[in-house]
């Protein structure tokens, strides 16, 4: 080994502070890239990260400030990587990116105090199956993983299109066994509200001889920093998390799947606003690994660069337990079945049936709550939300008005605010309301309601399950929470109440998304070898997106919807961006705003087109004002070469007023 001689080296450091550059510090030796440092900034002491791909300023060595301490832990090559990918595609100040990839307790300004003895590896505290317990493979399966398995060190990204119920999550099973007998870990990411206690059991009985780590934002810090360690020095063989887990460092990662690649909880919506599949895709290109994007609605990007080329594509057509089939959409038309508090005898009847074969029924109705709106019959007051421009939503359970978007809570007013009126009135229906309708209809029945305000905890689910499985439940009332991943063999009827208004809406991808969570909903049905019925209440039976639903023609529906957004000249034909401004007061948001579209359209880049500035469609949210300039652009590269101009300017161009701003690339938010 040679020793370095003691020389004052100028070392940049990144901060996490919102500005696009790095910060210099003195030291008496070089320090690797993405090593943990202490130093002072504003008279306060700080972590930092080393980042010595910025070019030294030109200060002296005399006039810099020393770094405090060096501190053992570093960032991994490959996140390192996966950083600057980030700060370049995301264009966010790289302090910025560091400080949302890495655990928390990396970030404190002290030595990290975690022995890595014991990871949050999950408990196998009874003995489990073996894996040879796993059912053969359908003839579809084994194709696809025999095709897939010739592909293990090489960059394959692939979507496993499969319907509801068709084995995707057991074929990823398969892949993964196999990725793991050569030594290799495993990636696999899930939406937050799919991470169920049903899928961890599926993982584990297959599994139960290996490391299987789960990272969610439930975890406590110091668990997810040992998740982490485990994954780094590859002691846990499979990680599986949701959105931030894809900034996990990994020993050897041999294959990622994303299930249910289509979920938008993938995107991050505030501060560094990445979709953790599209950076999964990118780290297993890196690492010339395949990726596997399941779904049985896959996301029009996803399908997109399938056409284009880019991407593999594996069907699974049908439902994997023998007897099972997918199960029958009808639409009840609302035009001529009149309905009682909400409901039709349609539906009223075919929930009766079910209770009397002992079979359970779902309900799905997107809102939770009691009523959307408390309004005053008297002069029209209604519950807003003093901190946003959205309504508060009344809950009977707790009596009182909450805003889902800040979680503002208020006592309900006994009389109205404004005009003294006795007369509020509770308006549109929420799963709270649909529980009691239900139990108005059917008073014997065994109802349970499934929403974020009941289920917040695993041991909520476990209950779930446990009752379901005991067949101590007969009706199901809930928000898409029941929608996700939840495979219960005894459920035979889902009726969709309120789902209209997913049609026509401000957002392009509203019907998108309507539909996949009507098919997933309807997937939940018929999945052991008992029919399923799905009855669709809706005042627009004829349109498109209800046509290609009940004859299970997904394939048609996206193709459909390809097709309108490349007339419409909408993403993914072309590509978006967001620059979104907020602060205290509209009017100098706006202004704001103008200035910097102004700035946008002197830089003026070929194909790339600049939206007046508007404000947004909540636009205020938490206090904030908001508002946003969508720019438009054939070509990726224009897009990025229009950020990449703006930034150091608009670094010039400090606003007037407290505005804070940020770039959003492939916006999810309209
Ligand atoms: P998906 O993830 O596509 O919804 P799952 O993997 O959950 O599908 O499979 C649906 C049901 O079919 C589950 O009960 C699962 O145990 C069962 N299953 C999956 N593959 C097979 C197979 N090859 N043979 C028998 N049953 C299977
Ligand atoms: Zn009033
Ligand atoms: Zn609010």
């Amino acid at each position: 080994m040679t020793t370095i001689q003691s020389k004052p080296q100028i070392i940049s450091v990144a901060l996490d502070i919102p500005l696009y550059q790095t910060f210099s510090y003195i030291h008496d030796k070089p320090l690797a890239n993405g090593q943990r440092v202490l130093v002072e900034f504003q008279h306060k002491k700080v972590v930092g990260f080393v980042w010595g791909e910025d070019k030294p300023t030109t200060y002296s060595p005399a006039n810099l400030k020393p770094i405090l301490e060096v501190y053992p832990e570093i960032i991994f090559d490959d996140i390192i990587s996966l950083i600057k990918f980030c700060a370049t595609y995301y264009h966010y100040p790289i302090g910025g990116v560091i400080f949302n990839a890495l655990p928390k307790i990396l970030k404190q300004a002290k030595p990290v105090n975690v022995s890595p003895a014991k990871s949050n590896q999950v408990p196998s505290s009874s003995p489990r199956m073996t894996s040879n317990t796993s059912p053969k493979m359908t003839g579809e399966q084994q194709a696809i993983f025999d095709d897939i398995s010739k592909y293990l060190t090489q960059f394959h990204p692939s979507i496993i299109y499969g319907v509801t119920g068709s084995g995707k999550t057991q074929l990823y099973l398969q892949l993964i066994n196999e990725v793991l007998k050569h030594g290799r870990q495993v990636l696999v990411l899930v939406p937050e509200i799919n991470l169920t206690p049903q899928m961890l059991e599926r993982f584990q009985t297959k599994f139960s001889d290996k490391n299987i780590t789960i990272l969610t934002s439930h975890a406590t810090p110091r668990a997810r920093y040992l998740g982490y360690l485990a994954a780094q020095n590859g002691h846990a063989q499979i990680i599986i998390g949701t959105r931030l887990s894809v900034f996990t460092p990994f020993a050897n990662l041999g294959l990622i799947v994303v299930d249910e690649e289509h979920d938008q909880s993938f995107k991050q919506n505030d501060n560094l606003r990445y979709h953790a599949r599209d950076l999964a895709i990118w780290r297993a290109s890196q690492n010339s690994i395949p990726v596997i994007l399941g779904s049985a609605t896959p996301s029009l990007e996803s399908l997109f660069n399938y056409k284009q080329g880019r991407y593999h594509l594996y069907r699974l057509n049908n439902r994997a337990v023998a007897n099972a089939s997918l199960p029958k959409i009808e639409l009840v038309d609302l035009n001529f079945h009149k309905t009682n508090h909400g409901l039709t005898q349609v539906v009223i009847d075919a929930m009766k049936e079910r209770l009397t074969r002992k079979e359970l029924s779902m309900v799905f109705i997107n809102r939770r709550g009691y009523s959307p709106i408390l309004s005053c019959n008297e002069c029209g007051w209604v519950s807003t939300c003093k901190q946003c421009s959205t309504t508060m939503v009344y809950h009977k359970v707790n009596h009182n008005l909450k805003c889902h978007h800040c979680g503002y809570t208020l006592f309900i007013p006994p009389k109205c605010p404004s005009c003294s009126s006795q007369y509020l009135q509770a308006l549109g229906d929420g799963t709270q309301k649909i529980e009691a309708i239900i139990e108005e209809f059917f008073p014997d029945a065994r109802i349970e309601r499934i929403d974020q305000d009941t289920t917040n905890t695993k041991s909520s689910w476990n209950d779930l399950y446990t009752k379901i499985n005991n067949n101590e439940i007969d009706i199901l009332v809930g928000t898409q929470m029941l929608a996700k991943g939840h495979d219960f063999h005894n459920l035979t009827l889902v009726v969709g109440l309120n789902i209209d208004s997913g049609l026509y809406s401000y957002d392009f991808r509203a019907s998108e998304l309507l539909f996949t969570q009507l098919t997933q909903v309807a997937g939940r049905s018929g999945r052991g070898d008992k029919k399923g019925q799905v009855l669709l209440q809706t005042k627009y039976p004829g349109h498109e997106l209800y046509q290609y639903l009940i004859t299970n023609d997904s394939p048609g529906f996206i193709n459909y919807l390809l097709l309108q957004r490349k007339n419409l000249h909408l993403p993914p034909y072309i590509h978006y961006a967001m620059f979104r401004a907020s602060g205290r007061e509209i009017a100098k948001v706006m202004d704001y705003l103008q200035s910097v579209a102004k700035l946008m359209q002197k830089i003026a880049i070929k194909g790339v087109t600049i939206n007046p500035a508007v404000p947004s469609v909540i636009q205020r949210l938490k206090n904030k004002e908001r508002a946003q300039i969508l720019i438009q652009s054939l070509e990726r590269q224009q897009l990025h070469m229009l950020f990449d101009k703006l930034l150091p300017l608009l670094q010039q161009m400090k606003p007037k007023y407290s505005i804070t701003w940020i770039i959003d690339i492939d916006p999810y938010e309209v």
